[in-house]
């Protein structure tokens, strides 16, 4: 069963208050037979993927400007990409989204599929983007399930099971409303719902193109729902990185491993980060100098565990070996990096955070 009174009003409600968004067709262009670019769609989606539309309405107007299109993007080089990517955080998209970009070119003749099936088969493709991918750029009737729609599903129909164990449910329930017709307008007109309408806190039930059905506004209950079973406390580990610099003004530093957390990103030499419960792995510096520890350490919040890292710096290094443009800088490998090529932006922000403040003791010795 669809029910197409609840869609039909959505997209009327759509049709006037979608919101603007680079990677988006509006609903009148489309209505005129504009199509969306499968590898904006698919761009935004990636970006998008725990990550707020604020902070990806800027790295996708880099992206777009540097790679146009898929194919530019698959015959990028690593580092650039990664470069570009961080301040997004988790990396594994970062180089997933290389991937497809090449998967795309090579198997597909650089056009993207356009069944939930085929787009699932590619890296870093899963369900949910598989679904808005096929619903948003190809309008095929899929049903996209996001937080913001697990929300407003839930207070629809006063669904009181705490998430996640009501997601089978709340998906079902979707399912229900996904019309035949307009499904890529319908999938962002309930995504906009849920992020300017039916917010977490205090949803704006007066204005809710959704008011007459909704069984939660009825029973008073929207404000409580979704329902979570509590979360628990995340751990703690610590580490201790080194930040040298040399007379040069050139700064020694390594490209991570491909694979683990921050994998093929830019950052500083230090130790593996273990519990707080066990000693710091010996700290075995990178160069030899007058490291000294620094008194703050850089604090930052991964998805899994909470990170300390202790900073330690040293200035002056004598001008051994040469230098690495920080984009040619293998995955596992360390190297100078001359001060013009040095940019604090290419690094993931727990490793700008440890930049910040060891720059700031450095200045201060000044
Ligand atoms: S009426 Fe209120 S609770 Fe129900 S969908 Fe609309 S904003 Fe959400």
């Amino acid at each position: 069963m669809r029910d197409g009174a609840t869609s039909g009003a959505l997209l009327d409600w759509y049709d006037i208050h979608a919101r603007d968004m680079p990677w988006r067709v509006s609903p009148a262009d489309r209505a005129a037979g504009v199509r969306p670019d499968p590898y904006r769609v698919w761009l935004s989606e990636v970006m998008l993927q725990q990550t707020t539309v604020a902070a990806v309405r800027d790295y996708f107007a880099r992206f777009t400007a540097l790679w146009p299109t898929v194919g530019d993007l698959a015959a990028a080089e690593d580092g650039r990409v990664m470069a570009e990517w961080a301040g997004l955080g988790y990396y594994a998209r970062a180089r997933n989204l290389l991937k497809c970009a090449r998967a795309v070119v090579r198997d597909h003749g650089g056009v993207f599929p356009d069944t939930r099936e085929a787009l699932m088969s590619l890296p870093g493709i899963g369900p949910y983007t598989a679904s808005a991918i096929s619903a948003i750029a190809f309008d095929r009737a899929e049903t996209v399930v996001d937080g913001n729609v697990e929300r407003v599903m839930a207070r629809l129909h006063d669904v009181h099971t705490p998430l996640p164990a009501a997601k089978p449910e709340l998906t079902a329930l979707a399912a229900l409303h996904t019309p035949e017709a307009r499904p890529g307008d319908y999938a962002q007109a309930v995504m906009d719902l849920g992020a300017t309408i039916c917010t977490p806190r205090s949803p704006a039930c007066g204005i809710c193109p959704w008011r007459d059905p909704c069984a939660a506004r009825a029973e008073g209950t929207a404000p409580e729902l979704p329902k979570k079973t509590p979360k628990k406390q995340k751990p703690v580990r610590h580490g201790v990185v080194f930040v040298g610099r040399r007379r040069d003004g050139a700064w020694l530093m390594e490209r991570r491993p491909e694979s683990g957390l921050l994998g093929g990103t830019l950052g500083w030499p230090g130790t593996a980060w273990v519990a707080v419960s066990e000693e710091v792995p010996e700290a075995i510096p990178p160069a030899e100098a007058e490291w000294r520890l620094l008194p703050a350490e850089a604090l930052h919040t991964f998805t899994h565990f909470h990170l300390r890292l202790s900073i330690m710096v040293a200035e002056g290094l004598p001008a051994s070996g040469g230098e690495t443009a920080s984009a040619t800088l293998r995955p596992g490998a360390q190297g100078w990096v001359p001060r013009g090529d040095f940019r604090p932006s290419d690094m993931p922000t727990v490793m700008r955070k440890a930049f910040d403040l060891a720059r700031s003791a450095m200045d201060n010795d000044a």
